[in-house]
């Protein structure tokens, strides 16, 4: 949009206005203009000016919409000018912002702005439609410690007794990274063929070639792939055969995990992945100039439609009675 704000001042100042967050948003939602009724698809929709809600002209539940409705937002009694001004410092704060910084910034509760969060990650989820990686792929693998306390009971249980082989006390996270272009990244059980390699088969495209280092699961991958492999007992990096690239991404992940987040749950650590490698893969326009954070933040609020997250299935719990509202 235009003439929407270019910085997190701009922004917190733009989104004080709830008619600017709605026009935002529905430029972004509704881009030929159409505003479209999220529960059975009729465009016959009018805008009630004083409730700022539209209203379907067919009868059914739910007649009444607000932008959040279908979003990641929806049913969250936050305002929009908190909900705006938490995604713009997500999708552009380079070391991540954690929930004690929302809430100390927001006059929200840590335990709020923690949801807040939780559901922008799911935003943050790759959607996956730019297709396979291909090119050159670095492929790799990394562990990430999480404390023993603190966790949920089966990640501990899975944790303590080293889940099947892996190295126990860590969870594994493997990264796909094309070079120049986009990285994915999941949490695995451990690095056994069966837990490295179908992924590789899933994400990236057959014929491409491919960087790993000599684990044995790796073995193989020739069949589908130009493979190469480094041999880190070698004093020198030969040519092309590297996996820098991820091994960069995983220092600097390794450092916002310990610094910004403190601890990250095992049984939450794909959200902090999937928010790592959304702000990765937004840092560039297809041209490769830098996106601007107005861009990376336009296509955060894109992402939110069609995605929810309610507390259970974010936390395995039913919400309790007396617990405040998200
Ligand atoms: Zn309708």
């Amino acid at each position: 949009m235009a003439d929407g704000p270019k910085t997190l001042l701009e922004a917190v100042a733009y989104f004080k206005d709830e008619n600017n967050c709605i026009k935002y948003l529905g430029a972004i939602r509704w881009p030929d203009g159409v505003v479209t009724c999220p529960t059975c698809g009729s465009t016959k929709v009018s805008f009630l000016e004083n409730q700022k809600r539209w209203q379907c002209s067919s009868r059914h539940p739910k007649r009444q919409f607000s932008i959040k409705v279908g979003t990641i937002m929806e049913d969250s009694p936050i305002s929009l000018d908190k909900w705006l001004p938490v995604l713009w410092l997500i999708a552009n704060c380079r070391n991540g912002i954690s929930s004690w910084e929302i809430h100390r910034n927001l006059g929200v509760t840590q335990k709020t702005a923690w949801f807040m969060l939780q559901r922008a990650r799911l935003a943050m989820q790759d959607d996956r439609k730019g297709g396979k990686l291909s090119g050159e792929v670095e492929i790799d693998e990394t562990y990430i410690g999480g404390k023993a306390r603190n966790m949920h009971k089966a990640a501990k249980a899975k944790k303590l007794h080293g889940a099947g082989g892996g190295v126990v006390g860590k969870i594994g996270v493997q990264g796909l990274l094309e070079r120049g272009g986009h990285i994915r990244l999941r949490v695995i059980d451990n690095n056994d063929r069966r837990s490295v390699v179908p992924a590789i088969q899933e994400h990236v495209e057959s014929g491409s070639q491919v960087y790993t280092d000599q684990l044995k699961s790796y073995f193989g991958l020739c069949a589908d792939y130009a493979h190469d492999v480094i041999n880190h007992a070698e004093a020198y990096v030969n040519g092309q055969i590297h996996t820098n690239g991820l091994e960069n991404f995983w220092s600097l992940l390794k450092r916002d995990l310990g610094g910004t987040y403190v601890s990250v749950e095992p049984f939450h650590l794909f959200r902090y992945l999937d928010e790592q490698a959304f702000r990765y893969n937004h840092r560039r326009n297809a041209d490769g100039s830098k996106m601007s954070e107005a861009d990376r933040f336009s296509s955060l609020c894109s992402h939110m439609v069609g995605r929810r997250l309610t507390y259970k299935q974010l936390t395995g719990k039913e919400e309790q009675r007396d617990e405040e509202a998200f």
